[in-house]
């Protein structure tokens, strides 16, 4: 494993960080979810125009080409930075690639480049109320009339669906083939007739995500990606998409967060001490500090193995647990540090610690989605430990 990085990627990473001290938003993001969600719309059009969204993609789609350092650096610099994430997040993470995988030429023209600019908004409509986990056993209904596929059903956790211009959308085209194989891969217009969006509003106090219904909604045959009964393989290539790396960028969230903290221990007392004097609190700080360098060794790792040549591999499902399992901990641990204060929220004008309580209430969905906590150990024990299946 070689830890270093070569002359060109440190020249790509100061061009970055030039270019984000020069265009980075320097005012605090509005509080209210709409205005911030337009106000992340604006920041990625800004992004778009420095030629900074979708950096991975092929260049002829408007990316940059960018190698898997690179990735890896974007990311590092966009959180070191402190940068707002673009709003159209799944679509450039998630939808982009899988078109320009499996997409026909004139549904990469019609869709891609309103995807990059943010003038199209995208969200996921995998998840049903009974198919999480076991996502092939999906419900939702399409059935082939005239030149439209008719959809009939729910779906559920639909991140971003009330903002959302268009779906990918997973159907069952055939009720009597095996549940891999009736599935079917469909771009759905989300201001369509039939469609209803309810959020959801979550521990955190956002609505994140939404529970999405489907009534006799109609879709042009053409909106079908790949072959009809075929959109599992599809499907995959956007699972594959959606745990790519930006656990790196993840990893530098995570130790300014850690930063933060050893900040607040030093500068406070309790008990008639300062805080990053007491043993306790001590040795769970240095126990972070370990557990997210460690984080971060194992992200390279993975990324120099995957320089060498190797496909990805079941390192991703343990960069997953390892990471969300120890934000969870992290942000615990962060409540435990404000003593009586962590009762409050953010707006408590006796509130000591910005954004602790949101971080501790949001850790609990890192464990659930891209797969659970439960699903990952799963992956683990049978294919790195060879373990028989459950
Ligand atoms: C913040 C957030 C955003 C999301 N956004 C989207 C989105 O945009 N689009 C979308 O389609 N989905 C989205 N999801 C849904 C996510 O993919 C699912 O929540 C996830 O796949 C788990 O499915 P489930 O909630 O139905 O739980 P279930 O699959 O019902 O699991 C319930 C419990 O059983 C355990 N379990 C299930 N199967 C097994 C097994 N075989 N072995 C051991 N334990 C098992 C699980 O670990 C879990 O603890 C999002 C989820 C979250 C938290």
């Amino acid at each position: 494993m070689d830890l270093r990085f070569s002359p060109e990627d440190e020249q790509y990473r100061q061009q970055l960080r030039t270019w984000l001290e020069e265009n980075r938003p320097q005012d605090v993001p509005p509080k209210d979810q709409d205005a911030e969600f337009a106000y992340r719309r604006v920041w990625q059009r800004k992004l778009y125009d420095g030629g900074w969204v979708g950096i991975n993609w092929p260049k002829e789609y408007g990316g940059q080409g960018a190698t898997l350092i690179q990735q890896a650096i974007y990311g590092q610099e966009m959180t070191r930075a402190r940068a707002p994430q673009p709003a159209n997040g799944l679509g450039i993470s998630i939808v982009g690639p899988t078109l320009i995988h499996h997409g026909t030429e004139e549904q990469k023209k019609r869709f891609i480049p309103k995807i990059l600019n943010a003038d199209e908004i995208w969200c996921q409509g995998f998840s049903e109320p009974n198919s999480g986990s076991d996502l092939a056993s999906l419900q939702t209904k399409a059935v082939l009339d005239g030149d439209d596929f008719v959809v009939n059903g729910q779906k559920i956790w639909t991140s971003l669906g009330q903002y959302a211009d268009w779906c990918i959308l997973l159907v069952r085209t055939d009720t009597h083939a095996p549940k891999h194989r009736g599935i079917s891969f469909l771009l759905v217009d989300m201001h369509s007739p039939g469609i209803t969006v309810r959020p959801l509003k979550q521990i955190t106090g956002n609505a994140e995500f939404n529970e999405t219904f489907f009534d006799n909604v109609r879709v042009p045959k053409q909106n079908l990606i790949g072959a009809m009964n075929e959109g599992w393989r599809v499907a995959m290539t956007t699972l594959t998409y959606e745990r790519g790396i930006s656990s790196l960028a993840t990893q530098v969230r995570i130790k300014q967060q850690l930063e933060g903290m050893i900040d607040y221990a030093r500068a406070t007392r309790r008990n008639g001490h300062v805080l990053s004097h007491d043993p306790v609190y001590r040795q769970q700080l240095a126990q972070a500090y370990i557990r997210v360098e460690i984080m971060l060794l194992n992200l390279y790792r993975g990324i120099t193995s995957r320089l060498r040549g190797q496909p990805p591999g079941p390192e991703a499902s343990l960069d997953k647990l390892y990471w969300s399992e120890m934000d969870k901990w992290m942000q615990e641990f962060g409540m435990e540090l404000q003593g009586p204060y962590s009762q409050l929220l953010h707006d408590s004008k006796y509130a000591v610690a910005g954004d602790w309580q949101y971080n501790f209430l949001r850790s609990r969905a890192g464990t659930i989605y891209s797969g659970t906590s439960e699903i990952q150990k799963n992956i683990i024990g049978e294919r790195v430990l060879g373990l028989p299946k459950g």
